[in-house]
């Protein structure tokens, strides 16, 4: 275990806190941030939580120039009698040091940094909106700041955590979204860097969701890089598949994101005695299925929307529609058993949630 302490710096002014209904996702911060500083030779110091505010690094900084840059995303739930939930805070700091390991970042200690987290998140209890649908968004992120223009690993570091008030992400509901199968652009390939939270990964996408979005699209599936005929994910979402009575989602297999929701939902369906699988999922078969009539329902997952049911797919021109545009019955058991046990409305069997205190 580590031997720092963390020092606590308090802002000296309050931001008002906005309608939580009214919160576009990801542009309104609170009051503090936690910030954690690495150097070769010394290792992760001098944990801090400060006001929140804008950086100084020099424009040398190596996140800059060859984007050794890391994150995760997860939330924090207030219940019904007011306490604060992290859903499996622990996957998180493990995937990030996943993800770090891949960009040559060196590893946080996930327990102590499990600890800042929940300290930090603690102190801005009163930020964790209380509206259903509502949370408070937690982004931790590593980036490279030594000032060096040779390209390599950077010898110092800054890992942060920002936490962001977010509103429902279905404002009506759960909505079905049209769905483009991208067969020109890709995201990731086996051996790149696909299964880690890496900021390059999504400015790569951005080109193919644009034009996805041009033609009336929510967003972009991402098919294998090589043949351009399995099926990996969307955007920031897995995805799962309810063919003829069995869920199936596209196995990990090094360029896909290992989603805590796509996990959850895995054990949650076993749990439930529904079969699922993980395995290749080629598109051309997912269309024979759909044209014999058994794809029954769509989903992604992500902590973002948790599941975003899909009620169309597009690919080279054809035209799949899933459960006539509606929500299916698995999706919607799904996304209330998930959210329930998320802000404590139902029990959590599995040990998944963990109090703030
Ligand atoms: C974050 C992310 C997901 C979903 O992961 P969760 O842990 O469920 O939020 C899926 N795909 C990509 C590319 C992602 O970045």
């Amino acid at each position: 275990m580590s031997e720092n302490t963390l020092q606590l710096t308090k802002s000296e002014n309050q931001k008002a806190k906005p309608a939580s209904d009214q919160v576009p996702f990801g542009t309104t911060f609170t009051d503090h941030m936690f910030v954690m500083d690495y150097e070769e030779g010394q290792g992760w110091h001098n944990p801090q939580i400060v006001p929140y505010g804008p950086l100084e690094l020099d424009p040398a900084a190596m996140v800059f120039h060859y984007g050794q840059s890391v994150f995760e995303g997860l939330k924090a739930y207030r219940t019904a009698d007011d306490r604060i939930l992290l859903f499996r805070p622990d996957k998180n700091l493990q995937r990030l040091n996943l993800s770090s390991d891949r960009l040559s970042i060196p590893p946080i200690d996930e327990e102590e940094v499990m600890a800042y987290l929940q300290q930090l998140v603690s102190l801005e209890q009163d930020w964790v909106p209380s509206t259903p649908g509502t949370s408070l968004y937690i982004r931790p992120f590593i980036i490279s700041t030594e000032p060096n223009l040779a390209v390599g690993p950077s010898r110092k570091y800054k890992f942060m955590v920002i936490l962001s008030p977010v509103g429902s992400y279905f404002a009506g509901g759960l909505k079905p979204v049209i769905i483009h199968v991208e067969d020109q652009f890709t995201r990731a390939v086996k051996g790149g860097t696909g299964m880690a939270k890496t900021a390059g990964n999504y400015s790569a996408g951005y080109q193919a969701q644009a034009s996805a979005k041009k033609k009336g699209n929510a967003d972009v599936l991402w098919l294998d890089g090589i043949e351009k005929k399995y099926i990996e994910e969307v955007g920031s979402m897995n995805i799962f598949f309810k063919i003829d009575g069995e869920v199936v989602t596209p196995e990990l297999n090094g360029s896909i994101l290992k989603g805590v929701t796509r996990m959850s939902i895995i054990e949650l369906l076993r749990s439930w005695d529904i079969p699922v699988t993980e395995r290749r999922v080629a598109i051309d078969e997912l269309h024979r299925l759909y044209e014999e009539g058994k794809v029954e329902e769509i989903f992604g997952t992500g902590t973002a929307a948790v599941i975003s049911p899909v009620g169309e797919l597009n690919w080279m021109g054809r035209k799949m529609v899933i459960n006539n545009h509606e929500i299916g019955e698995l999706s919607q058991r799904l996304y209330d058993t998930v959210t329930g046990i998320q802000t404590g409305k139902l029990e959590d069997p599995f040990g998944w949630v963990v109090e703030v205190k």
